[in-house]
């Protein structure tokens, strides 16, 4: 059986982790969360990095650091997890849904401007499948409306736009490493990249419960209390430990990854009357978090995936688009038409992908597809 995904590991994990079990100080901002953001602010050239227990508090905390209030409005693809459209739910805004683009499934920028109102806010571009969302063109709307952008690069870790790392280009990045993304803490976890100065004090109280405790630790206040709202957005140091073990091998990791897309690549480049494949546009780097193919629409997705599972591969399927979800159509609306958001989401399906695949494991997943695409 091929399953979808095995979560990454390396073997280089267990010296850390032991390692954060065995030490004095296992909560938050220990050695290994502090190695970890160090890693990320100088592999990634950010202000700052911040380390949370999922990417979905990471959305969290850039919803409070931007001061989404009731009836704020922000615009997002409705092709995405739930994740980026609760952390502004919660803080009583409401989502405008805008259509995606069918080459890349990312937003259309195209469609942004016409969306804004007196109340929009923020623009959170999603990074689908590690491809950048057209950055310079979301940028350009977002200064000229005095926004904010959030980009959600939950899936981008590696992944550059014009040479520059996703979760860079806008206010702030937030990163996943639950255990189906190219990097893990161990089954879950996130990073919040703050890449304006201005932000980072309020994100470190925020972080904290609302409290100045950091300020507290680097000795600039003699005592800490409540200062601020906040939540607990600090990560466990077994999880930084886990991670750890994972960016002392990041390019190895990657490099393994984008061996298999660019294999499955090959052999289905040949089929583009029967399938569509990933695009990735100029100017862009993907980190193969994602292969996916499109067939002509639902009914043949469903004979596709019940057909691979007989072989034995495990496919799947993405995102019910958010806007026809029962809570979506409660704190949301589709800007203009669903042209293409659900009809391309009902055609698409995720090959199994992850580090460490085996060459006959990948063999398994190419012969299977082939039959199986003759078949359909
Ligand atoms: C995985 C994912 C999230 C949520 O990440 P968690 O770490 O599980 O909270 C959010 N947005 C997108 C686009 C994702 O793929």
């Amino acid at each position: 059986m091929i399953p979808f995904n095995r979560p990454p590991y390396t073997g280089n994990e267990d010296q850390f982790v032991t390692a954060a079990m065995r030490s004095a100080k296992m909560s938050g901002d220990g050695d290994f969360t502090i190695r970890c953001q160090t890693w990320f602010e100088a592999k990634l050239s950010c202000k700052k990095a911040l380390l949370t227990p999922s990417c979905t508090q990471a959305l969290e905390m850039a919803a409070l650091l931007v001061g989404i209030e009731p009836g704020d409005e922000v615009i997002m693809p409705s092709y995405t997890f739930v994740s980026t459209a609760n952390a502004f739910v919660l803080r009583g805004a409401k989502i405008v849904f805008v259509d995606v683009r069918p080459d890349t499934m990312n937003i259309d920028e195209s469609l942004i401007e016409a969306a804004i109102t007196a109340k929009t806010k923020v623009i959170v571009p999603v990074h689908y499948a590690g491809v950048a969302c057209e950055m310079d063109v979301i940028m350009d709307i977002a200064a000229r409306h005095k926004l904010y952008v959030i980009e959600d690069a939950a899936q981008g870790m590696m992944s550059t736009y014009k040479g520059r790392p996703l979760g860079t280009i806008g206010h702030f990045g937030a990163y996943s490493f639950h255990e189906t993304k190219n990097y893990t803490s161990g089954g879950e976890g996130g990073l919040l990249l703050i890449n304006e100065e201005t932000f980072v004090s309020r994100a470190e109280i925020i972080r904290e419960k609302g409290t100045n405790r950091s300020q507290f630790w680097r000795g600039m206040v003699d005592k800490y209390t409540w200062v601020d709202i906040g939540s607990s957005y600090l990560p466990s140091e077994l999880q930084a430990a886990y991670l750890y073990g994972q960016l002392t091998v990041a390019d190895e990791i990657n490099v393994d990854r984008l061996n298999t897309w660019n294999e499955y690549y090959k052999a289905f480049g040949d089929l583009s009357a029967k399938i569509e494949l990933p695009f990735v546009p100029q100017g862009c780097q993907h980190n193969a978090h994602m292969f996916y193919l499109k067939l002509d629409g639902l009914e043949s997705r469903t004979k596709f995936i019940a057909g691979l599972k007989e072989s034995n591969v495990m496919s799947v399927f993405h995102y019910v688009p958010l806007h026809s979800s029962p809570c979506g159509k409660v704190f949301g609306r589709m800007h203009a038409s669903d042209k293409f958001t659900t009809r391309e989401s009902e055609k698409l399906v995720r090959l199994p992908i992850w580090y460490g695949m085996q060459n006959k494991e990948r063999e398994q997943v190419i012969q299977s597809v082939l039959t199986v695409l003759d078949r359909i």
